[in-house]
């Protein structure tokens, strides 16, 4: 079995060099055998027959060969050794070598070899020839031998093998050199089928010399025995080419169902040079004219135009067809040198390019719909008259942006809404309202940054979400910013409109996310709009409305095991010389989120929690150490709790207070209970008990927001209190309504008869403070003197005093000649002077 390359157009320079060594070598087997041919002198022509007859063998067995293609080279597997290993075995050597070149010459002459590969074929088989005539020289078998068979089967066993190996060592290289194919995977092809087809070979050089031994006229049947074996071999090989290609096929088209384009048109490349051996395959389209070009396991060039393909070689095009006849595009396949494709070939590269046309159809149509498809997807993220995202689209955003853990950077939402936009809609009409809108929208986004998103909430509503801002602080200038590009007013048919606009900020929150955010936003802004500003920032102390959330679940708990609730005092002064007298403790809520949260918005719920023993533990607590350290400090004033009528009901009340002030060393005269007057609490037998039981051990009682009640007169008779506090509503209302001055003054009446210490609350303005004084009331509290601060705060503040007094908060309303001293047995401090002349009517 030898192989003959053909077509092979390889102009590697080793491949030059592989073929020339092996010429050479082929040249100096010719010039031995030449040699030793004319030291015999002239052939005779017994000799010159045979040689006729042994270079016809050789032309038949060279030219009945099975093709394979390797990419553009065409290798095939022919008989020759056949022929000239069966003449080494009955002719001289050098008449055989050069019979052979000859033969093989002519075979590859008929079918129009290119030169080189005519010389290489000629060459390696005369090489090989004289390889298995040396093996032969070497068992003493060769030329003619009168030798039975079976003592040539060892000796021609062993030329063959040597012709075998040979042949692999000197073709696998020059084929894979040509081919670009590895000599392993080169190696390993067919190679069950080249092995039985070798010995298949084998047998037939011994039933040729069985032949020609036993009777010479039985080599009639050689012919139809070659021939039969050759064409078993071939429709195997062919059988097993065509299973090969049909599997590479069905891969191929498999792997171009995808819904990526490109994909598509990679792997088309890609499987396209694959399955027909080429060496570039291009892929073009005629709509758009992309062209996508590569080979195997490369993409060269994707894109539209791109270098053509080289002249030289074939190129075989085909259309890229679907079954309704409608082309678009062209699948070409490019081979350096002249290629034929086979039927099976051809009709593969019809499938494959139908398949690759239906393909890029589905690619393409996939393609669409997902652009139409996002299309939606924007119509719906998108307020149509500004191009600007929606509210749903501003929530989704926000909501990534907020899930982002390592986002750089803070969050926050300007929230912006145009002051006199209906004025615009209702005196120039809608469409005029449009155009404000979308320049509006315009200048928003060009002012804000790559980062943001700026939205268009519904009517003159519009919002921005920053984000990457460095620090919260920052987000105010960020907003201003924004805002200041809606001052200058906006041109409409020569009209010159100002858009005035309120914006409200708010920095993201901890929990509650962008609806979260959007709402603080939202409080800011109408903060703004109420105040007439043009931007305010998200407080939440001002903040009423997430109150039933706040104190929903975990939180109120959190609150009492993490100590956020705390104390605030606010002192209670004498109005005549503005000494401190007393003060009021006031509970918070250190919120970690939400900041400082004033009682009225936490009570309920702590109320209703269960946790409000606790809570009025931490309180007592708080106040009761404040009022030992005042006490410490030289400032010897009783501390006012309030407590919770629900507290009341709790039998073990008195002796939970009793301990702490124990605890804390404060004697119970130091603790004041303020008390809101609760008619049905006040009937209740407990609360009696309670808090008779408080006031027996010395603790004080005060009787909370006095006269909003709707029955004081009866509760004041039940419970014995010690202090009147009155309502905050009678001071504020005491300058306009005459009602609310006589509720004063009966209240101040009740005190002095009942030796009742009255305290009036709410006092904010000097004029309040002297009307009160005129109608006897002595003590009061109120923004006048402090607003409620922490213990140390107040302690600082006692320190300073006012006007270089100690314990003073504001400077005395008379000259101390003016003051009078009344009942003695009250609380240290508080004085009384005449009633002055302008008193309300
Ligand atoms: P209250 O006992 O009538 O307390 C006086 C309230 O008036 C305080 O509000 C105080 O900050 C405010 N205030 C003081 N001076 C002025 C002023 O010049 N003008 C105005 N407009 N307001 C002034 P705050 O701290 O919000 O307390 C509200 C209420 O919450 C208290 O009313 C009290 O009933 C209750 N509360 C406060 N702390 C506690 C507590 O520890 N336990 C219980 N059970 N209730 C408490
Ligand atoms: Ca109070
Ligand atoms: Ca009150």
């Amino acid at each position: 079995m030898t192989r003959t390359d053909q077509d092979d157009t390889g102009t590697d320079r080793r491949l030059v060099l592989l073929v020339g060594l092996v010429v050479v070598c082929a040249g100096i087997a010719a010039v031995i055998s030449i040699g030793d041919i004319s030291t015999h002198g002239l052939p005779s022509f017994a000799e010159l027959s045979t040689a006729a007859k042994l270079t016809f063998l050789v032309v038949v067995g060279a030219t009945v060969s099975v093709q394979i293609r390797i990419r553009s080279t065409a290798h095939g597997i022919s008989w020759t050794e056949v022929a000239f290993l069966t003449g080494l075995a009955t002719a001289p050597t050098p008449w055989v070598i050069l019979c052979t070149g000859l033969g093989v010459a002519i075979a590859r002459v008929i079918v129009r070899l290119a030169p080189l590969k005519l010389t290489f074929g000629v060459a390696k088989d005369m090489l090989l020839a004289s390889a298995a005539g040396l093996v032969l020289m070497q068992f003493g078998a060769s030329g003619p031998t009168d030798r039975p068979l079976t003592e040539l089967i060892l000796p021609l066993a062993a030329a063959y093998l040597a012709v075998v190996v040979l042949d692999e060592l000197l073709v696998l290289p020059v084929v894979a050199l040509a081919s670009r194919v590895s000599v392993r995977s080169l190696f390993s092809g067919h190679l069950d089928l080249r092995l039985a087809s070798g010995i298949a070979h084998f047998l037939v050089i011994l039933a040729i010399l069985l032949i020609l031994q036993v009777d010479i006229n039985l080599l009639l049947i050689v012919p139809p025995l070659v021939l039969s074996l050759h064409l078993a071999y071939s429709s195997r090989l062919r059988s097993r080419a065509e299973r090969h290609a049909w599997q590479q096929l069905a891969r191929a088209t498999d792997a171009l169902n995808d819904v990526d384009l490109g994909q598509v048109l990679r792997t088309a490349v890609h499987s396209a040079a694959e399955l027909f051996a080429a060496d570039e395959v291009e892929v073009v389209r005629h709509d758009g004219g992309r062209t996508i070009r590569g080979d195997s396991a490369t993409i060269t060039s994707d894109g539209t135009g791109g270098e053509p393909l080289p002249g030289s070689g074939t190129t075989i095009t085909t259309p890229l067809q679907g079954h309704d006849g409608i082309e678009i595009g062209l699948l070409r396949l490019w081979f350096p040198g002249p290629v034929q494709f086979s039927e099976r070939e051809r009709y593969t590269l019809r499938t494959f390019a139908s398949a690759l046309c239906t393909a890029i159809r589905n690619a393409s149509a996939y393609a669409e719909l997902t652009r139409v498809a996002d299309e939606h997807a924007h119509a719906a993220s998108h307020d149509v008259l500004t191009g600007l995202a929606n509210r749903r689209h501003l929530l989704e955003r926000g909501t990534e942006q907020l899930n982002l853990r390592h986002a750089d950077g803070v969050a926050a939402v300007l929230l912006i809404d145009l002051n006199h936009f209906k004025e615009v809609n209702d005196t120039l009409g809608h469409p005029s309202g449009d155009r404000v809108l979308i320049e509006v929208a315009e200048r928003l986004s060009a002012a804000a940054g790559p980062e943001d998103l700026v939205a268009r909430l519904g009517g003159d509503e519009f919002a921005v979400l920053i984000a990457g801002l460095p620090a919260p602080a920052v987000a105010t200038h960020r907003a201003e910013k924004l805002l200041a590009v809606l001052h200058e007013p906006i041109e409409l048919d020569g009209m010159r409109i100002s858009v005035e606009a309120s914006g409200g900020i708010a920095v993201a929150p901890n929990t509650g996310g962008m609806s979260e955010l959007l709402r603080r936003a939202d409080v800011a802004m109408y903060q703004a709009k109420r105040s007439g500003q043009r931007l305010a920032n998200y407080v939440p102390s001002r903040d009423t409305a997430d109150l039933g959330r706040l104190t929903l679940s975990g939180e109120l708990s959190r609150a009492v095991a993490e100590r956020e609730f705390t104390v605030e005092f606010q002192p209670i002064v004498d109005l005549g010389t503005g000494v401190v007298v007393a003060a009021e403790a006031l509970a918070r809520w250190q919120h970690p989120t939400h900041g400082t949260i004033d009682p009225l918005r936490f009570l309920d719920a702590v109320e209703r929690s269960g946790l409000l023993p606790a809570f009025a533990a931490a309180v007592l607590d708080q106040s009761i150490v404040a009022a030992r350290d005042w006490h410490a400090a030289g400032f010897d004033l009783p501390v006012a709790v309030n407590v919770s009528p629900r507290s009341l009901l709790d039998a073990s009340f008195p002796e939970v207070v009793l301990a702490r002030l124990h605890a804390h060393d404060l004697p119970p005269e130091r603790l004041v209970l303020e008390l809101t007057e609760n008619l049905t609490l006040s009937q209740l037998e407990i609360v009696d008990r309670v808090l008779g039981q408080l006031r027996d051990a010395g603790v004080r009682l005060a009787l909370d927001d006095f006269g909003t009640g709707y029955s004081s007169l009866s509760v004041l008779s039940r419970i014995p209190v010690h202090e009147l506090k009155i309502d905050r509503t009678f001071v504020m209302a005491m300058e306009t309504s005459a009602e609310a001055v006589a509720v004063i003054r009966s209240t101040v009446d009740l005190g002095r008869s009942l030796d009742l210490q009255v305290i009036a609350e709410g006092v904010e303005s000097e004029p309040q403070r002297l009307a009160l004084w005129e109608l006897g009331c002595t003590a009061g509290q109120g923004h006048l003197f402090a607003r409620p601060m922490p213990a140390t705060r107040m302690l600082a503040a006692l320190r300073r005093g006012a006007d270089g007094r100690p314990g003073a908060l504001a400077p005395p309303l008379h000259d101390e000649g003016a003051v009078i001293r009344l009942s003695p047995g009250r609380r240290t401090g508080i004085r009384q002077t005449d009633r002055l002349p302008h008193l309300p009517a």
